[in-house]
């Protein structure tokens, strides 16, 4: 077990005392890891840190960020076998797409601002002004649990490369890869304050960091209710802020798609992760004279997602991150049931011979009412909603009737048929076709999804204000 008392303030590890949290492995529930409760005590002086580097950050050159996140990026790809485990174990991932997501994704992000940086136009000209762009202040990142590391580096490395000061509230439930990010960040160049990272609960140090004056600027990637909280305590200090939140995404199988590959591609997207991404197509939308087919196929394609413990090779679906997690997915199942639906595949009952951990059945739900609770809420489980529609514009009112509108997908053998289609989505970013993800594309939700995008320069400037100069 890694006994992690320590929180990264001011360019030094201290030491931590008090009240400590466990961190389970997700898939026998065994403690792993134990990590900081730290009180507003340590984010104070983390906040102070911070305030205290921006003066000197916010001062630095192209040059002196590119080599700090040059530096970042090397240790990233050297220490990726340990981040990949780490994360493996406490959120259920298989370890091989751990590998290359979990822990590759993150470097291939740092190095698309090392990249970046030096073309980036800081200054721009307008007519007789001069229009500069400066780095908002000290920034409270808050991170949630299942992409931990990755959601950490898509605020804290942007941030950096924009002048800024950071201090990062990790999740508690799988910190380990912020650990190993605030050593790395440790071994480099970069001026003591500029990056802290203080661990403990949301209620507690999160509070502190969001209601400090101190702090200009709150990116937050987690749940709805959470981000409400945030935009709240945001305004009543009029900080910016950058959100990304839930999402209930669809994906539309129009008449003239290839029905199995459109099934295949939504029920891998469906179930990456164990269905605890953001942006899982949740909702498959099929024409109604299809619909009984395309139940068989996502059926059999979850037959296919073994089972099992992440670290073995033979694992396809991992279990939930935690038990709170696993009961939640399994609420939502029975309500599904309850509420009608046709259970296809899956059920509530952990899938044999996994009693212990957090384990959840790939399930699927065919004849989903499109109001019903199932296919409006985000389980962030392995469930997948089926719902027939009858034309084009029962699909597109059904694709967009929900309060989220971070993903979606489109499928047509027309492809321009299908950008006419995704053109009408009220949603951040739309997969024709099963188009390849885009780290410099950018990434963020429309209504209760999100404000704000990450990723490439829209995600540089989120952390940049504006000031013009009338020469
Ligand atoms: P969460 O909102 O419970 O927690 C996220 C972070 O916020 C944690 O670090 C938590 O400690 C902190 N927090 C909680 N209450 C706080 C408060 N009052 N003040 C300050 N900080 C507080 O979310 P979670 O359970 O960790 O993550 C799962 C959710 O995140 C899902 O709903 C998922 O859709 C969403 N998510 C969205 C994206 C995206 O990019 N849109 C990505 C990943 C996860």
């Amino acid at each position: 077990m890694k006994i992690l008392n320590k929180n990264y303030i001011n360019g030094s590890w201290v030491d931590w005392n008090g009240d400590m949290a466990d961190v389970h492995e997700a898939a026998t529930g065994d403690v792993i890891a134990r990590v900081p409760m730290s009180d507003p005590g340590q984010m104070e002086l983390a906040i102070a840190a911070a305030h205290a580097a921006f003066e000197v950050w916010s001062e630095s050159s192209v040059e002196q960020r590119v080599n700090v996140l040059g530096q970042l990026h090397a240790g990233l790809k050297q220490r990726a076998p340990e981040i990949a485990e780490a994360v493996s174990r406490e959120v259920g991932m298989p370890l091989k797409l751990a590998t290359a997501i979990q822990a590759g994704l993150p470097a291939t992000v740092t190095k698309t601002y090392t990249d970046m940086l030096p073309e980036f136009p800081f200054v721009e000209q307008s007519g007789n002004s001069e229009v500069q762009y400066a780095p908002v202040g000290v920034v409270g990142c808050i991170t949630p649990w299942n992409y931990p590391l990755h959601q950490i580096i898509l605020k804290v490395v942007p941030a950096i490369a924009a002048g800024c000061t950071v201090v990062l509230k990790p999740s508690e439930i799988a910190p380990q890869a912020a650990f190993i990010l605030a050593d790395i960040l440790d071994e480099t160049d970069l001026p003591a304050g500029v990056f802290n990272m203080v661990c403990g609960a949301g209620q507690t140090v999160g509070e502190t960091l969001i209601r400090h004056p101190d702090v200009r600027m709150l990116s937050f990637t987690g749940s709805t209710r959470t981000g409400h909280a945030i935009a709240h305590a945001a305004a009543d200090d009029f900080k910016r802020i950058a959100l990304e939140m839930g999402g209930k995404s669809a994906s539309v199988v129009l008449s003239d798609a290839d029905l199995e590959a459109a099934v295949k591609g939504t029920v891998s997207n469906c179930l990456l992760n164990s269905g605890q991404t953001c942006t899982a197509l949740t909702r498959l939308l099929v024409p109604a004279d299809r619909h009984d087919e395309a139940c068989k196929l996502a059926a059999a394609a979850a037959a296919r997602m073994t089972p099992g413990n992440p670290l073995d090779e033979a694992t396809r679906l991992g279990p939930l991150a935690s038990a709170q997690q696993r009961d939640r997915a399994v609420d939502y199942i029975r309500l599904g049931v309850a509420e009608g639906a046709t259970l296809v595949a899956g059920g509530p009952d952990a899938p044999e011979g996994l009693d212990k951990g957090y384990f959840v059945q790939a399930t699927v739900f065919g004849n989903v009412d499109p109001n019903s609770t199932i296919a409006q809420e985000e389980i962030f489980g392995p469930v997948l909603c089926v719902i027939p529609y009858n034309d084009e514009a029962e699909a597109l009112r059904i694709a967009n009737g929900t309060a989220y509108g971070l993903s979606g997908a489109v499928w047509s053998a027309d492809r321009e048929k299908a950008k006419a289609f995704a053109a009408k989505l009220r949603t951040g970013q739309v997969t024709v076709n099963g188009g390849g993800f885009n780290p410099l594309a950018p990434f963020g939700g429309f209504g209760h999804s999100g404000i704000g995008r990450e990723f490439g320069k829209w995600g540089l400037e989120e952390f940049l204000e504006v000031r013009s100069l009338q020469l």
